[in-house]
Parts: structure tokens; C-alpha cells; sequence
């Protein structure tokens, strides 16, 4: 768990909500879809933007920002997760709450899409000041999540230990046991087995795919991963289990590489002693963070933060297939130099929907009141990915385009369906 205010310079350059917007014209554009579904996909359903006075452990008030955006209902009740970073605003959450209902749809959930954030630095804070933050969040939004409504999860800066808070809140506010109003808690409280794994197992899941359809072999293939948090130590580890070497590692302190292969399970353990953190790890040779996307490996998995491949590196990047892990990380201006370059793409809404899909299956396990066994919960998740997967890669070919706006095709053509059927006032 940790965040970053290092894309602060890049996020001031363009909205990302509008990075959101160019998607979805060119997917609209591509398979004919009607202006009025686009229109209500241009509109956030319901932006809600809060006050938390919270009592510092210096004994004054301090006053964040807090942000819910539910993007869209359609196909079910929101889903989205909880950012907490310095770097969050209203646009940068509109623009996350999109890609939500975007990723559910790609994924075959039943859900629509949102997102929510606090506007701090968690590392700065106390364990007791995230606390009482996170309360005050759950209590201002008690209106807006709910088990069939809207449903939270982890994102950057939070994990479970957030989750248990907002579930405790939300259930003393309304008086009711609801584990399934969120998503990614312990085991202990109702979460799912295999959920902390899950992102970076869609991931790797999807780079399998991905690597079957181009004809290379695991073994025969380098990765280098951006991004050594839940997703990307996760993905990493699940990479290097399948065969393929990992050559690279990085995360907001420093970034290595070895192209004999790094111990992903060293790292891990030395993160895990380190303040999750890789500086001063010594399984590798250190170079500048500048340099990792664009080192030599077959696989490039940005895992970390948005808007980190733009113009100014796309052309030097030296991977043949690119894994979004992040939320985000090409900016709408790098996907034409990346498409020249015949670099297959597998972007953010499909490669990272292994998160969500757990997610779905803890509700639905919340829901029975019977839970699942680690094996059923990634053989189910692996299966979802898989035929996520192969929807957007027929996307692609039967639409000419790559496999981005394919991924928004194979979301707006259900999404569509939902708008129609459900109408308009
Ligand atoms: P996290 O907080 O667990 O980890 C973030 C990682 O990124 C950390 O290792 C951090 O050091 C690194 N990082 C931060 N700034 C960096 C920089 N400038 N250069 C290199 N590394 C940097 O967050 P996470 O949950 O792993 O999320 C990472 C990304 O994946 C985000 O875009 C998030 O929205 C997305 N995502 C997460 C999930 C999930 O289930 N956790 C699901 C879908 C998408």
C-alpha cells in the first residue's frame, strides 16, 4: 500500500477524464453507436464531493476533500475503489468511475461504475488519523454506497484495513450487517480468498493470452514490471511462477533490472522488511527510473500510476506486448506511436479487471453467505479473463483496431443494450 504524487506534473497536461472521453468517441465512432447512449456515457450519473473534519493527533482539526463519482448504473450497482493520494480531484476520479463501468462491462459483471478518493498523504499520517479519516468518509457517504447501490473496494493508498473500518462504520450507521456494501476486506469480515492476488492474476493471465495469440513461449520471454505494490508485486511473482523472466522491477524509490533474471520472491520478501519498498535491493543492477519502461524485455507491465507512457518515450519503449496493470498509463497521444510500432496492447479495462471480478465474486459470496475455496475463486476468475480476453481480440479483428478501442467496443456494446433497455425518463 502506497501512493505517489510523481504524475502530478503530467496530470495538470491533460484531463484525464477527456483522456476518457477520446476513447470512447473512437470506439463510438468505429461500431456506430447511437449519439444518445454516447451522451449519457459523457455524463457521470452522480458526483458527490464532501468536507471530513478529522481530529489529528496533534490535537487540531484537519479538513480533506473526499470524492464519490458514479459513473453509470446500467448493467447493475456501482462498483469502484477508494484512492487515497495527494493527486486526487474530481476530474482524475470522473475519469476512473468511466473506466469502471467500462472494465465491469468487459468483464461480464452486473455491475456500473464508480470511483471515490480522499485528497491526503497516508504515508504521512498516523494509523489512528487514516482511521478516524476513513470513518468520516464512510459516515458522509453512507447515502451513496450500499450493497445493491454502490459497492467500494481498495485502490492506491488503501487495502483491507481501510475496508474493515468503512464496513464497521457504514454497518453502525445504518444498523445493519452488510459485508457485501464492500469489497477486498479481510477473510476474517467477509473477504474473498484470492482477492489480494487477483489483479496481478489477471494480469498474468491476460499476458498468457496474449503471448498464445503471438506465438512465444513463456520461457523463451523477459518481463519488466513497473510498480512493486499490489499489482505489481503480485503480477511479478505470477509472471515469474509461469516461466517467463523477469528482468526488470521498479517502484516509486528505485528500479532494477538483471538481465539474467531478478528473484521476484527475494524482492518481495526484502519489500516486505523494507518498508514495501525495493530501494536497496540488491538482486539487481539500479537504473534510473526513467529507464525501465524503456529496457529491453519482451513484456512491459506498467503497474503503478497513470500517464507514465506518453510521446516523450512510446517510440523507445522495446517490448512487443504492454500489460496495463495501472489505470491508465498511455496517454491518448502515445497509442498511435505504440500501434505504428505493431506493439500489441492490452489495456487497462481488460488486463487489470482481475481485481474487480474477485471483487464480484466476494459480493456474491457475501450475498450466499458461503464462501468459495481459493482454487474455485482463480479457476473462476481465470476462466472470466480468459473469455474477456478472447471477446476483445475477435473485437479487434473483426473491427481493424487495436486492442484498446476494441476493449471499449466490446464495453459500449453492452452497455448500450442496458441504456436501451432501461430508457429514459
Ligand atoms: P499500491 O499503492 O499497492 O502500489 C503502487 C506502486 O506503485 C508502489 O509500489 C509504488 O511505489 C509504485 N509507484 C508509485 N509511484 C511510482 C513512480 N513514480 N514510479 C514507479 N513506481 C511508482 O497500488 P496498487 O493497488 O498496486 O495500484 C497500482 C495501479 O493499479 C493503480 O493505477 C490502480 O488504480 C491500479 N489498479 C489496482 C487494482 C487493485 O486491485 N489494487 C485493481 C485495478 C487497477
Amino acid at each position: 500500500m502506497s501512493t505517489t504524487t510523481a504524475n502530478t506534473a503530467h496530470a495538470h497536461e491533460q484531463s484525464m477524464f477527456e483522456a476518457v472521453l477520446a476513447r470512447l468517441d473512437a470506439a463510438a465512432k468505429l461500431m456506430n453507436l447511437s449519439e444518445e447512449v454516447a451522451q449519457v456515457l459523457r455524463n457521470p450519473a452522480k458526483q458527490v464531493k464532501v468536507a471530513l473534519p478529522v481530529m489529528m493527533d496533534n490535537g487540531k482539526i484537519k479538513v480533506f476533500e473526499g470524492y464519490r463519482t458514479v459513473h453509470s448504473t446500467h448493467l447493475g450497482p456501482s462498483k469502484g475503489g477508494i484512492r487515497y493520494a495527494m493527486d486526487v480531484n474530481a476530474d482524475e476520479v470522473m475519469a476512473l468511475a468511466a473506466w469502471m463501468s467500462f472494465k465491469c462491462a468487459v468483464a461480464n459483471l452486473p455491475y456500473g461504475g464508480a470511483k471515490g478518493g480522499i485528497k491526503c498523504e497516508p504515508r504521512e499520517m498516523s494509523v489512528g488519523e487514516l482511521e478516524r479519516l476513513s470513518r468520516a468518509y464512510a459516515m458522509a457517504m453512507k447515502d451513496v454506497f450500499g450493497v445493491n447501490r454502490d459497492i467500494p473496494a481498495p485502490d492506491m493508498g488503501t487495502s483491507g484495513r481501510e475496508m474493515a473500518w468503512i464496513l464497521d462504520e457504514y454497518n453502525k450507521v445504518t444498523g445493519e450487517d452488510a459485508p457485501g456494501v464492500i469489497t477486498g476486506k479481510p477473510i476474517a469480515i467477509g473477504g474473498s480468498l484470492g482477492r489480494d492476488a487477483a489483479t496481478g492474476r489477471g494480469v498474468m493471465v491476460n499476458t498468457l493470452a496474449a503471448l498464445k495469440k503471438m506465438g512465444l513461449e513463456p520461457k523463451n520471454v523477459t518481463a519488466v514490471v513497473q510498480g512493486f505494490g499490489n499489482v505489481g508485486s503480485h503480477a511479478a511473482r505470477l509472471l515469474a511462477e509461469k516461466g517467463i523472466k523477469i528482468v526488470g522491477i521498479g517502484d516509486h524509490t528505485a528500479s532494477f533490472y538483471n538481465e539474467n533474471g531478478i528473484d521476484v520472491p527475494a524482492a518481495i520478501d526484502y519489500a516486505a522488511k523494507n518498508n514495501r519498498t525495493l530501494k536497496g535491493f540488491k538482486g539487481a543492477t539500479e537504473i534510473k527510473s526513467s529507464e525501465l519502461l524503456i529496457s529491453k524485455c519482451d513484456v512491459l507491465v506498467p503497474g503503478a500510476l497513470q500517464n507514465v507512457i506518453t510521446v516523450d518515450n512510446a517510440s523507445l519503449i522495446q517490448a512487443k506486448l504492454i500489460v496495463e496493470g495501472a489505470n491508465g498509463p498511455t496517454t491518448p497521444e502515445a497509442d498511435p506511436i505504440i500501434n505504428d510500432k505493431k506493439i500489441i496492447c492490452v489495456p487497462d479495462i481488460l488486463a487489470n479487471a482481475g481485481g474487480v471480478t474477485v471483487s464480484y465474486f466476494e459480493w456474491v459470496q457475501n450475498k450466499a453467505g458461503y464462501y468459495w475455496t481459493e482454487e474455485e475463486v482463480n479457476s473462476r476468475h481465470d476462466q472470466k479473463m480468459e473469455q474477456a480476453f478472447d471477446a476483445v481480440w475477435n473485437n479487434a479483428a473483426n473491427y481493424n483496431t487495436s486492442m484498446r478501442i476494441a476493449a471499449y467496443i466490446t464495453a459500449l456494446q453492452k452497455i448500450e443494450q442496458g441504456v436501451k433497455l432501461k430508457g429514459a425518463y
